[in-house]
């Protein structure tokens, strides 16, 4: 205990100078993130060196062993860091598909080589992934994809297209599902590979979302040859880890839009400035009522999503019960915008101009609507509840 506290306060002392004074004020939207990666233009100084000085002390990622780049630390040291960091409103250091999405998997399924070469480079920012699963005929169906990859001896030869891949233009590194065995049934010949975006013959084009923004990609491979050490796992047991990486990417979509510390401001925060105060309560009696109840349901996802991160840092996987969180969460995600805008009224759906700040409000609800699409959608969510946590009988 004693330990415990001695630690706390080194932390403190820590953060407290080496935080730079913009990287503890609250993140203004998903534009403030910090994505390292070659090709990320740092949005300041301040910004850059944050990420260095985290990295550098293997706080990005503070449970990791220190070989693989983390920060060796306990559960209980890494809470108290955390709590350290929201205290002083710490932005997070990093963001990152690798930390959260394709490192699980190589925890679980890669060689020790693979995970030396690569979860370093993941945990510094050095190197930014994106992921090529999707493709245009193979969304929800995702085992019917088509990319191919040939065995060629040292190397496999892919070709074909993915779609959707977020933030493609801007990854070094993808992970992808190939189909090494056209012969197999659907999911038996699916491989799961790692190749470098610089490779000849992959080439992406930016695809415009609604809100305006383009955050993902075609992606096309045309004759890429992939090094054969390059493939994680078993060769056509890539749908074991493609599931497992799914689960953890559907966590992570729960978590979108949480509030907290060096996150964004809270609703009713917003609420009690946009529509002002009546004797200490939000202005507006039916806007009151309609944040109270969210506000509950907010809290009461957030204590699950940490006694689920709890077990998981035990050692606990996802499972199916992700499905759960990722429905609640996006749907929640969802209702945080609407609520946003009826707070706002009809001047935040302006779109362009300082007046409406660029359509900032606008432009997120409108992303907010793809929250229950990415990373599989609201429907087949609840299928997945339905079979693999009610256990509830399959109309096919
Ligand atoms: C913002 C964003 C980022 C993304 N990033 C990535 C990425 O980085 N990498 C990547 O690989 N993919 C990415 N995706 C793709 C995403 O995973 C797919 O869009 C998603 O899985 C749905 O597939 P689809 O678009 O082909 O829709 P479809 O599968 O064609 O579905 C169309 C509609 O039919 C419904 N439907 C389909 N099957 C069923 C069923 N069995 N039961 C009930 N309803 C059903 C769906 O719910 C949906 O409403 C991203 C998507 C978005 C929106």
């Amino acid at each position: 205990m004693e330990q415990l506290e001695q630690f706390r306060e080194e932390v403190r002392a820590w953060l407290e100078e080496n935080c730079p004074k913009s990287m503890c004020s609250p993140m203004t939207g998903d534009e403030d993130a910090c994505w390292g990666g070659r090709k990320f233009s740092y949005q300041s100084d301040e910004q850059k060196l944050w990420l260095e000085r985290m990295a550098q002390k293997g706080w990005t990622v503070p449970e990791w062993p220190k070989e693989y780049g983390g920060g060796g630390l306990s559960r209980a040291e890494s809470k108290i860091l955390q709590q350290e960091m929201s205290r002083l409103g710490c932005r997070a250091p990093l963001t990152s598909l690798g930390v959260i999405m394709l490192a699980p998997a190589l925890f679980k399924f890669a060689s020790e080589a693979q995970k030396l070469e690569h979860l370093p480079k993941i945990a510094s920012g050095e190197i930014r992934w994106c992921q090529g699963y999707s493709e245009p005929g193979a969304g929800s169906d995702l085992a019917s994809l088509q990319t191919s990859a040939l065995d060629k001896g040292d190397h496999y030869l892919v070709n074909g297209s993915k779609i959707w891949t977020s933030y493609g233009d801007m990854a070094d590194w993808i992970f992808c599902l190939v189909r090494t065995d056209p012969k197999a049934p659907k999911r038996d010949g699916i491989s799961f590979l790692l190749f470098d975006m610089t490779t000849e013959g992959v080439s992406t084009a930016p695809i415009q979302l609604l809100s305006g923004a383009s955050p993902f990609c075609q992606t096309f491979f045309d004759a890429v040859k992939v090094p054969r050490e390059n493939l994680v796992g078993e060769l056509n047991r890539g749908w074991t880890v493609a599931k497992y990486l799914l689960q953890h990417e559907r966590n992570m979509a729960a978590s979108l839009g949480r509030s907290g510390s060096g996150k964004k401001k809270p609703i009713e925060q917003v609420a009690l400035e946009t529509l002002g105060e009546k004797d200490g309560e939000i202005a507006d009696p039916v806007l009151r009522q309609k944040l109270a109840r969210f506000h509950i349901r907010e809290q009461a996802f957030t204590l699950t999503m940490q006694r689920v991160g709890d077990e998981m840092k035990a050692g606990a996987d996802p499972g199916p019960a992700s499905s759960l969180l990722k429905y609640y969460g996006s749907e929640t995600n969802k209702e945080r915008h609407e609520l946003n805008l009826l707070i706002r009224g009809m001047d935040s759906l302006g779109w362009e101009g300082e007046v409406f700040d660029e359509g900032r409000v606008a432009r997120s609800w409108l992303r907010s609507k793809a929250n229950s699409i990415e990373g599989g959608t609201s429907e087949i969510q609840l299928n997945i509840i339905a079979k693999r946590v009610l256990g509830l009988p399959s109309s096919s």
